[in-house]
């Protein structure tokens, strides 16, 4: 019985760096396995959000992530960033897919589910939550910890993070959980939200006014500028920081002299108002 156990646990970690070696080759930065068992273990969201829920044949959630670069996250709401995000969602659901498909080759089942669970923007305005969450897949997958912003901040990027999950029922070893809270709580996502979204200074994670945030992507995607993403451009955290840098001043300021509809100093803010003043409605 223990020598099964321990081929059982071989195979899994013999599987488990083809997965790696073959989502790295479709070009995931960050890839992590969660145990489906870890979402009853935590306990942090009704069962029947549970991924053996959502596909009852589940094991093992594979979390599949890609960056987003700083420079064009900052211009946002702009158009650049705006591609940026679709290209970025495009390129996973394709990655999420193949490693799915691979899987079958092997004899296992496996699906994906799409990195955003909505069918437009209008919808979450109502309901403001997927029918899975590839933030809790993430932590639970040990690519991070939840911010104050609601977001999975990861050591590598931050919150400057899209992912997507693939359910399987391949039984495979586990990666272990982040224990230290990567969050600083410096609060700059709160100060700097256009919508004064998120509402608690004292808790781990803030409350947020998830309507206010859905009410003012809407108004974005009307002028082709969708998504907002200020809460994670401003995050200190992560190691793309040392790669591009992290301009405090520049953010803190940028919501006061929109406030004012004095955003124009060129010497400043030159860069992203250029790329805002074209390829969108004001
Ligand atoms: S996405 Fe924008 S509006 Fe929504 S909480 Fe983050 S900063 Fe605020
Ligand atoms: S900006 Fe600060 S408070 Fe907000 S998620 Fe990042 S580290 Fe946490």
């Amino acid at each position: 019985m223990a020598d099964n156990r321990m081929a059982g646990k071989r195979a899994g970690i013999t599987l488990k760096k083809q997965l790696v070696a073959k989502a790295g080759s479709y070009g995931a930065r960050l890839v992590g396995f969660a145990p489906a068992e870890r979402w009853a273990e935590y306990n942090e969201m009704p069962a029947s959000y549970f991924p053996q829920h959502v596909f009852p044949h589940t094991r093992t959630v594979i979390v599949l992530a890609l960056p987003v670069f700083i420079p064009m996250l900052d211009t946002t709401p702009s158009i650049v960033y705006s591609e940026l995000y679709a290209t970025l969602n495009r390129l996973l659901d394709e990655m999420a897919c193949k490693l799915a498909l691979h899987l079958n080759n092997k004899g296992f089942r496996a699906v994906f589910f799409p990195r955003d669970g909505y069918g437009d923007i209008s919808v979450l305005i109502d309901k403001p939550q997927a029918a899975f969450s590839h933030v809790f897949a993430g932590k639970y997958a040990g690519l991070g910890t939840i911010g104050y912003n609601h977001t999975l901040l990861t050591r590598e990027y931050g919150p400057r993070v899209r992912l997507v999950s693939v359910f399987t029922d391949a039984e495979i070893e586990p990666d272990a959980v982040c224990e230290k809270d990567l969050c600083i709580k410096c609060l700059l996502c709160k100060r700097c939200c256009p919508t004064s979204a998120f509402t608690s200074a004292g808790s781990l994670i803030a409350e947020m006014d998830k309507r206010k945030c859905a009410e003012y992507h809407a108004e974005l995607k009307s002028k082709y500028s969708y998504p907002c993403g200020v809460c994670i451009k401003v995050c200190p955290v992560g190691e793309d920081r040392s790669l591009y840098g992290m301009n405090k001043g520049k953010y803190l300021k940028e919501k006061n002299l929109k406030e004012k509809n004095s955003l124009a100093n060129p010497e400043e803010y030159a860069d992203w108002i250029h790329i805002r003043n074209h390829g969108t409605k004001k």
